[in-house]
């Protein structure tokens, strides 16, 4: 066996980009099958499964990730055991494990109904339920805009009941036997626009999938939790209002009515989710995203633990946007504005916080430096979050400015880099941050030239 060496051509991996796609893409610039270019051109002797993103040999990962530099864990968040632990407890499930895992990933927590309040069922006993989001049979669903292109990409999310759209073009996905009838009818073959409240319950998702955490109206949360709470809705919007309390009951029946569609999508007989046919859950997703907006505009009064990130902490006055006949601070203003004792004085303290609202706004080391003496008194994560969403909500700070180093190591992680990587080169970053002016709690905060240099380390 010959030790693989660099591919000369090897175009990036799109954005949720599957493996096999990837491969097909790169077997059709070298026109030879997939199962040739990977089997003995990169000298992997182990047998290439036909279904590569549910079980790419670790031996072909490793090859692959010498032959186009993209690395190892890029390649793994490309198959679907990738996303163990965050999508997946685990992946595939064995059986035994069933009963244990829908209890432990369903119905841990509760969102709409009182904790511990959604009926027992058994959910292994009528067929064999293969884990949170696998279903019976992997769905046959594309995004006409993605696949339109001369060199077409095919998402591994798209095989999952997880959502109705294509996250990146907002348009409905569509099953081949739609497909066909369009194609038949000569019709226009790009999917409806995916429009209000699911959008907004969609770009969740995407945001979870692209970056590792979801903004809530409530608070940031990382992205397992946001699979969970969205299973665990799913799960309450399928049970019947018999044997719930008044109040639970009153819940589910308001969410259905606003959703204009038939309680429960029409389910007679319950099942998990994953064993649904498409069209209720495409019922339980579409009233899934009204519940999460009803609460977030404070029109529901969910019951459950996980319900307190959906609505957003109390009515606060909204950053109204920027005037467009002030020009930026200079460095020196900013540096006066964030002699911060100031902050709390009475007078000036409008025309203060004006400024310095633009400097977080604007520049990321003085977001930085803000959040940093707003969480002196109290650093733990939970009040840097709440900090953070105050800056973002009431001075229009971009999320992405300030980072804390879980969830940088995190995007690191899903941009495909080494985690043992990660943590050696964040440790040597932060270590290093007395030379860059940067002290105290603000070295365990990143800001996005931070994140290039981190990446640019870890490239070479
Ligand atoms: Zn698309």
């Amino acid at each position: 066996m010959s030790a693989p060496t660099r591919w000369p051509l090897h175009p990036p991996p799109g954005e949720l980009e599957s493996l096999s796609s990837w491969l097909a893409r790169i077997a059709e610039l070298y026109r030879m099958p997939v199962p040739e270019l990977v089997g003995p051109n990169l000298g992997v002797l182990t047998e290439i499964p036909d279904r590569l993103d549910e079980d790419a040999p670790a031996e072909l990962l490793r090859a692959l990730a010498t032959a186009t530099a993209v690395p190892l864990a890029r390649l793994k968040a490309m198959t679907l055991p990738g996303w163990v632990p965050w999508l997946f407890d685990s992946f595939p499930m064995p059986e035994r494990d069933g009963e244990d895992t829908f209890y432990s990933y369903v119905r841990q927590d509760s969102v709409l109904l009182a904790p511990g309040e959604a009926t027992r069922f058994e959910a292994t006993r009528r067929r064999a339920w293969r884990g949170p989001w696998i279903p019976e049979t992997w769905m046959d669903r594309s995004c006409p805009l993605c696949t339109a292109d001369p060199d077409p990409h095919r998402s591994w999310v798209w095989t999952l009941p997880l959502a109705i759209g294509c996250t990146i073009h907002r348009r409905r996905l569509l099953r081949r036997e739609e497909l066909l009838t369009a194609e038949l009818a000569g019709a226009d073959i790009v999917g409806a626009p995916i429009a209000e409240p699911v959008a907004t319950l969609e770009n969740y998702t995407h945001q979870g999938l692209t970056t590792g955490s979801v903004r809530l109206p409530g608070r940031r949360v990382h992205v397992a939790v946001w699979f969970r709470l969205l299973r665990t809705l799913l799960d309450e919007l399928s049970l019947s209002t018999t044997g719930l309390s008044r109040a639970s009951a009153r819940i589910l029946t308001q969410v259905w009515q606003v959703a204009e569609l038939t309680p429960r999508a029409g389910i007679r007989i319950w099942q998990p989710y994953e064993l649904l046919p498409w069209t209720r859950q495409e019922g339980l997703l579409t009233a899934a995203a009204v519940a999460v907006d009803l609460v977030a505009q404070r029109r529901l009064r969910p019951r459950g633990s996980l319900a307190a990130v959906l609505a957003p902490p109390h009515a606060e006055p909204v950053y109204p946007g920027e005037d467009p006949c002030r020009t930026p601070d200079s460095p020196a203003a900013r540096s006066r504005i964030l002699d911060t004792r100031a902050l709390y004085r009475r007078a000036d303290y409008s025309e203060l916080f004006d400024e310095l609202a633009r400097g977080v706004r604007t520049d990321p080391d003085t977001a930085r430096r803000v959040l940093v003496f707003l969480t002196a008194t109290d650093p733990s994560p939970a009040n840097l979050d709440r900090e953070r969403d105050i800056l973002i909500r009431d001075t229009g700070m971009p999320p992405d400015f300030v980072r804390t180093r879980a969830e940088t190591e995190t995007l690191l992680i899903l941009h495909g880099h080494d985690p043992g990587e990660i943590t050696r080169v964040l440790t040597e970053f932060s270590a290093e941050s007395p030379s860059h002016r940067i002290s105290g709690p603000a070295a365990d905060l990143f800001v996005p030239d931070d994140l290039a240099r981190l990446r640019a380390r870890l490239d070479r």
